[in-house]
């Protein structure tokens, strides 16, 4: 029995819970079903070295700031490039570490995907796929919106979903993204920051990873664009590694390939977002993450800020 439980360790349900904690509101659990945190923030050790196969920076705004202070004092986080005068930060040996510094003092359990929630006697009841069961008071659940939707029907909470704000979740896609993590033999100049986006290609992003100092190998994240990662989604990994290397050829014709492998996430980008910074979708039932504030890491944080600091004003005047 919690006071909250926090479906999802990725950045939003992460900074939630610490933010929970830090304010003494009760007791928190996170629960997630990998076997690691971050979500969306995900760094690979593989092809003898390490990449960032989700998020590759964090943007230094407002919204960041607080994390941002903390990541510094802890000397895990360095400034990688300045664009447009907004300053790209990233974690020195991995974007996860910064998301594994935020839950260090969290209670999070993993490898628990969450099969259905109930609503009884003024609790919420979650149950896991293995069985496992929980309750607590309020209920936040972190996952993209597709995931949500999902568990709702699981649950048999249709219903929710045939409410304006339910529509509205369900009206929400992603995007898809096909990620190629590649070593090379010798580095290739991507540009002066060490990365790029590419408007209009197959390509949308290049990023260097020995550049922004996590691989000591000459090695490169590259995602494909929204359109080819929407036609070949569903192709064999062998057929997609081929179309993206030799696209890579095609750039670089120079570039030595040494190693490969690919990542998908099918739930990569929300295309629009939600007219609020969270929802309540049903009496102490919460909805957040990047669907809400934007579709980032700073949106992820806005997202469980807002809702944070509703929770704080309401145990404030409780
Ligand atoms: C390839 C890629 C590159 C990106 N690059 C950048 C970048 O450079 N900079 C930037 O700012 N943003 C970037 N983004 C976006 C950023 O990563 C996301 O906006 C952010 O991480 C979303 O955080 P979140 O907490 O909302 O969701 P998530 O990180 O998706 O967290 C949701 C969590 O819920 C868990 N979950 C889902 N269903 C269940 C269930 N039933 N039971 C238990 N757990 C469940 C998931 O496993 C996941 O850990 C990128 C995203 C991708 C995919």
């Amino acid at each position: 029995m919690k006071d909250y439980i926090i479906i999802g360790a990725g950045l939003s349900g992460l900074v939630l819970a610490d933010k929970i904690f830090k304010s003494k509101l009760g007791s928190v659990l996170t629960l997630e079903k990998s076997r690691g945190i971050g979500g969306r923030v995900a760094t690979r050790r593989t092809l003898n070295t390490r990449f960032d196969h989700g998020a590759q920076f964090y943007r230094l705004k407002s919204d960041s700031q607080d994390y941002h202070q903390l990541w510094d004092a802890e000397k895990i986080t360095h400034q990688w490039f300045v664009d447009n005068e907004v300053e790209h930060w990233c974690a020195n040996i991995g974007m996860t570490a910064l998301t594994k510094s935020i839950a260090a003092h969290l209670e999070v359990q993993l490898e628990s995907l969450i099969h259905t929630i109930k609503y009884e006697n003024a609790y919420w009841k979650i149950l896991s796929e293995k069985g496992e069961v929980w309750t607590c008071r309020k209920l936040i659940v972190s996952a993209p919106l597709p995931q949500v939707v999902q568990l709702l029907e699981r649950s048999a909470l249709n219903s929710l979903l045939e409410s304006e704000e339910g529509l509205k979740l369900k009206n929400i896609h992603y995007s898809k993204a096909l990620i190629a993590l590649v070593t090379l033999e010798a580095d290739i100049l991507i540009n002066k920051n060490g990365y790029e986006e590419f408007p209009m290609e197959d390509f949308f992003s290049l990023s260097d990873q020995k550049q922004k100092g996590i691989s000591p190998l000459p090695a490169i994240t590259i995602t494909m664009s929204e359109n080819f990662s929407e036609k070949y989604f569903e192709e064999s990994d062998e057929i997609i590694l081929e179309l993206i290397l030799s696209e890579l050829q095609k750039k670089f014709p120079a570039a030595k390939i040494s190693g490969s492998e690919l990542k998908k996430w099918r739930y990569c980008r929300p295309i629009s977002t939600y007219n609020e910074l969270f929802l309540e979708l049903t009496p102490n039932l919460f909805i957040i993450g990047d669907a809400f504030g934007g579709a980032s890491l700073l949106g992820a944080m806005r997202s469980a800020n807002a809702l944070a600091r509703t929770f704080i004003d309401n145990f404030n005047q409780s």
